[in-house]
């Protein structure tokens, strides 16, 4: 453990002499933000809960910036990078952090239960990042549907996308992501985060959302792939009646009339909309749905 380290890089300054002692460019295809503000840093370490006991993966490094601070709050600190130009980098930024270790890879193509497995014996691991934002649905999506050990992910996204997860029924954010999020994790936003924080200053604002992940979902659902059909086929046509966008929908094989009797059978008027129904609604509605579709002659 690197109990004596103290983190140096997170202001402009540190940061611009790294960047030009290694002549770096920064790849807007990678979306390349670095944070440059020790506060917002703090912030996240703080929301993220990290301890010695814990094993941290981390999205993205950068720089190495995170990473120092990460470093001296966990255990062990596993670092996945994409940007070949960055390992270098990080191999200065990071050789005084004797608990991390660095891969050069696409976090999409690593398989995070296997990652835990074998540098954590299994035990959930928790996830940090400052988000590329071109690819942070996938990636979060990803995490929570691969059922890998993960016991919260803190991470920094777009400020819309935050506030999506975190939305709930009735209002204009909520949407599949949020039923998604729900139905995996307990969403909390931690912290705003300006323009201003980052080099360079991305064109959106940010927020740092936690997730904690639920050891088993919230809701009893017979069939998982139903309801994310059903959920996806109400926001596809959010305009429409919760009956219509359904009945409309050419992944989900349910007539006119079996959605209007589960409609019915779920207590909820006929003219309801998807975006009006919480997530334990849903689920009474998939499994009414399911068993109308079992029970068919
Ligand atoms: N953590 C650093 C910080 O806060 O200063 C950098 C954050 S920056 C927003 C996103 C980082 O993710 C960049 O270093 C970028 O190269 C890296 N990245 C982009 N796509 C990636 C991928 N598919 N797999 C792993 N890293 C990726």
């Amino acid at each position: 453990m690197s109990e004596e380290r103290k983190p140096y890089l997170g202001n402009p300054q540190e940061t611009i002499a790294v960047l030009q002692k290694y002549h770096f460019t920064f790849q807007k295809k990678f979306g390349q933000n670095f944070l440059i503000d020790p506060h917002v840093l703090e912030k996240i370490i703080r929301a993220a809960r990290i301890t010695r006991d814990d094993f941290v993966l981390e999205i993205g490094p950068g720089i190495g910036t995170m990473t120092q601070y990460l470093a001296c709050a966990a255990g062990k600190v596993c670092a996945v990078e994409i940007d070949r130009n960055l390992i270098p980098i990080l191999e200065d930024t990071l050789k005084d952090f004797d608990n991390v270790t660095v891969l050069n890879e696409d976090i999409l193509k690593v398989d995070i239960g296997a990652l835990a497995r074998q540098q954590n014996g299994g035990k959930p691991i928790k996830v940090v990042a400052n988000l590329p934002y071109y690819i942070t649905t996938p990636i979060i999506m990803g995490l929570l549907e691969s059922r890998a050990p993960v016991a919260s992910m803190t991470v920094m996204v777009q400020k819309e996308v935050a506030a999506r997860m975190q939305a709930v029924p009735g209002t204009k954010d909520y949407g599949a992501l949020s039923l998604a999020v729900r139905y995996y994790a307990e969403p909390y936003i931690a912290a705003n985060v300006p323009p201003n924080c980052f080099m360079p200053r991305p064109g959106v604002g940010s927020a740092v959302i936690r997730l904690t992940l639920h050891e088993r979902p919230p809701v009893d659902v017979d069939d998982e792939s139903l309801l994310f059909g059903i959920i996806r086929a109400s926001f596809n046509q959010r305009r429409k009646t919760l009956a219509n966008g359904l009945k409309n929908d050419q992944a989900l094989d349910f007539t006119r009339e079996e959605i209007e009797e589960a409609v019915e059978a779920c207590g909820f008027p006929p003219s309801v909309r998807g975006e009006t129904l919480s997530l334990e609604q849903f689920a009474a509605l998939s499994n009414v749905l399911g068993k109308i579709r079992r029970n068919r002659k």
